[in-house]
């Protein structure tokens, strides 16, 4: 069993069979938050981040080569659901805040059990086209991390940084082609995606097809230059 930091915070981890995996060092020992495999390296147990069940692990994988999320980093996750992917965010931030923004009732009943143990996240029962609804709670951030699956995902994206990101901030979003329309390239749809984040501010600095993980699926990663 070998290991190795490859971002702050993020592991590769070789199991000796082949398979290029990675992990974070788990905040809540000997706890899963979606049935990943958890392993013990030097008396430090690790979480297998799972590239199928998590497009920034996929993203990862696949050769991301801006990972601006780090120990300390404060960060505006839009798109919770169960808090599969928050989960591996909070271990890598250690103390620092994850605001997690979920409009869904029902999947927000089960983030709060990831939110019981794992106390730098934040659950935010809100509609991320809505910023100004949790202006309240949330603070200006590093890092916004958006996967939201809507129509207009890029214009999401914009809004929020408006409200929270510093200067030079970091935005990722994952991007669903068939969120937007199902018979089109899914080629246009990120061309014309990226093409709103450019305009609304943002310098893009990655982008990382995250196939064969998710079909149709891309992660950018833009520099906030606006205001
Ligand atoms: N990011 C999660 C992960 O990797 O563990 C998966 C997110 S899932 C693809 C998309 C989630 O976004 C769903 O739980 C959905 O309810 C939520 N969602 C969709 N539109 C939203 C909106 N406008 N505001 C807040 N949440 C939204």
């Amino acid at each position: 069993m070998k290991i190795k930091e490859i971002f702050n915070n993020v592991y590769e981890i070789d199991l000796g069979d082949g398979i290029k995996r990675i992990g974070t060092k788990s905040l809540v020992p000997s706890k899963r938050v979606y049935g990943e495999k958890l392993i013990e390296i030097d008396g430090i147990e690790y979480r297998i981040w799972n590239p199928n069940k998590s497009k920034l692990s996929a993203a990862i994988i696949n050769g991301l080569k801006n990972m601006p999320i780090k120990r300390g980093s404060k960060v505006l996750y839009l798109g919770s659901s169960a808090g599969t992917t928050p989960s591996h965010v909070a271990d890598i931030t250690e103390n620092s805040p994850i605001y997690s923004v979920e409009f869904a009732p029902r999947i927000m009943r089960e983030f709060l059990e990831v939110c019981r143990d794992r106390k730098n996240l934040i659950p935010i029962l809100g509609d991320a086209n809505m910023p100004n609804t949790y202006s309240n709670i949330v603070e200006t951030v590093d890092v916004i991390f958006e996967d939201v699956a809507q129509p207009n995902q890029g214009e999401i994206l914009v809004k929020n940084a408006e409200w929270f990101l510093k200067k030079n901030g970091y935005g990722m979003i994952s991007i669903k082609a068939r969120s937007i329309d199902v018979v089109r390239d899914p080629k246009e749809i990120f061309k014309e995606q990226k093409e709103i984040l450019i305009k609304g501010g943002f310098e893009i600095v990655d982008e990382v097809n995250i196939e064969p993980f998710e079909k149709d699926h891309i992660l950018f990663v833009g520099i906030w230059k606006g205001e």
